[in-house]
């Protein structure tokens, strides 16, 4: 079955413009981001408010505040979480940077764990050998819209009186045993950037049920104020402060969006069941699971190259680079999303963060390795990942599984066409 492969000027399986964009918008995004630039409260405005409590009751949280970004909720976590300087923070050893950097913002030491083959999350199993007792707090990742096994994690954390943030800037209304990401553990972080399951732009959410977080979250999110919306300002820092506020036109956007976010998650999941079946018979690709409680959202549907059966474990990514130019070729848009490994990137193996080595120096800290070697799963991970998101989410249909499922049967079939492609 040789078909020449687009990259080698064959036609593509997927044209231009087959694929829509995300996100969809219509009357609703329009009308609102309208009155809000008509309204004339562009800070403090009544979009932020009312975003906040829709999203916290879409959520099931008590209380929320909306950010300029995921980051701003994450570092707005560790500080009313009680991490400072010194502590030891643990996160997965593959993510987004800032689910790790934002530990550095508080003065805190990160320290990885390797994450679990099957579901890419933290490895639960690895959670307590990276504990000690300068240990205050787990971030842990529902990394592609998968909950991590939050049972798991509470109990660690109960038992080594921990404290517990989810970074769930990826996984809007994934689930455990039914319950939504972001009501586990002691505060949560969503970002609503363009990429995002809920998409305002920029922009985020920061949501705890603890009332002392929330304060103690709010300080930081405004210049260390401590008024509530409602109050006047007494130009008064009482705290150390950031300036992490969303604005009134990405709140308005952001309500637009939250009001379809059901209907786009459910369209997701239909999209990735009927694209399962096109791609179960791909010779040497693994699919990504969805183990038992938990419900998926596939923010990003993660397929592995089985380099072991393709016989380039010595130069995995180098050959998958070569599959996803070809797969891109075919109009598939697909790509590494991280290549690297947390603890390899040059922030932390440089241990360059606010300068003269702190916070690993400093008279609180107890020492850290970040040795590659001791995250062998996520670093083959990195190697032979690739991800996609367009084809899943809406407006796009089940008409796409059919063709992402043949371009990915015509690249896996013609692998001789593969190996001449240069980087
Ligand atoms: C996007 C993302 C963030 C950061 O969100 P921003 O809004 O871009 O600051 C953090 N963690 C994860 C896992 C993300 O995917």
């Amino acid at each position: 079955m040789s078909e020449k492969l687009a990259i080698n000027g064959g036609s593509p399986v997927i044209n231009n413009g087959e694929i829509k964009n995300w996100p969809p918008i219509d009357e609703i995004d329009r009308k609102m981001v309208m009155a809000s630039l008509e309204g004339g409260r562009h800070a403090f405005g009544p979009n932020c408010i009312e975003f906040e409590k829709e999203f916290a009751k879409w959520n099931g949280n008590q209380f929320a505040v909306t950010t300029n970004s995921g980051t701003a909720a994450l570092h707005m976590s560790l500080v009313a979480c009680g991490c400072g300087a010194g502590d030891h923070v643990l996160v997965p050893a593959y993510s987004w940077s800032s689910s790790a950097t934002c530990i550095l913002h508080s003065n805190c030491i990160p320290v990885f764990v390797d994450i679990d083959w099957e579901t890419m999350n933290i490895d639960t199993r690895k959670i307590e050998a990276a504990i000690t007792p300068t240990t205050r707090a787990i971030v842990v990742v529902h990394l592609h819209g998968l909950a991590v096994n939050m049972d798991e994690v509470l109990s660690i954390a109960k038992r080594h009186n921990l404290k517990v943030i989810e970074d769930a800037c990826q996984a809007h209304g994934a689930t455990f045993k039914g319950k939504k990401v972001g009501t586990f553990g002691d505060c949560a972080a969503f970002s609503f950037n363009q990429n995002k399951c809920l998409c305002s732009g920029e922009g985020g959410m920061f949501v705890t049920n603890n009332e002392d977080n929330l304060l103690k979250a709010r300080q930081l999110w405004s210049f260390g104020e401590i008024r509530t919306p409602a109050e006047s300002r007494d130009y008064h820092a009482y705290a150390l402060g950031w300036m992490y506020r969303n604005n009134d036109m990405t709140a308005a956007f952001g309500r637009a969006q939250l009001s379809k976010l059901d209907s786009y998650i459910r369209q997701q999941r239909d999209n990735e069941l009927n694209l399962r079946k096109h791609l179960e018979g791909v010779p040497n690709i693994m699919l990504p699971a969805e183990p038992a409680n938990h419900g998926h959202t596939w923010y990003n549907y993660t397929i592995r190259f089985d380099m072991k059966a393709l016989n380039h474990e010595n130069d995995a990514a180098a050959f998958r680079n070569k599959l996803v130019k070809a797969l891109q070729a075919e109009g598939v848009p697909t790509s590494v999303w991280q290549s690297y490994p947390l603890p390899t990137m040059t922030v932390f193996q440089a241990r360059n963060a606010y300068g003269k080595g702190c916070p690993w120096n400093c008279q609180h800290a107890v020492p850290v390795k970040y040795d590659p070697k001791d995250y062998s799963v996520a670093m083959k991970h990195s190697d032979w990942h690739t991800g996609m998101t367009l084809p899943l989410r809406s407006p796009n249909g089940p008409e796409l599984g059919p063709k992402v499922g043949a371009a990915y049967m015509k690249v896996m079939s013609n692998l001789d066409q593969v190996e001449g492609i240069t980087l």
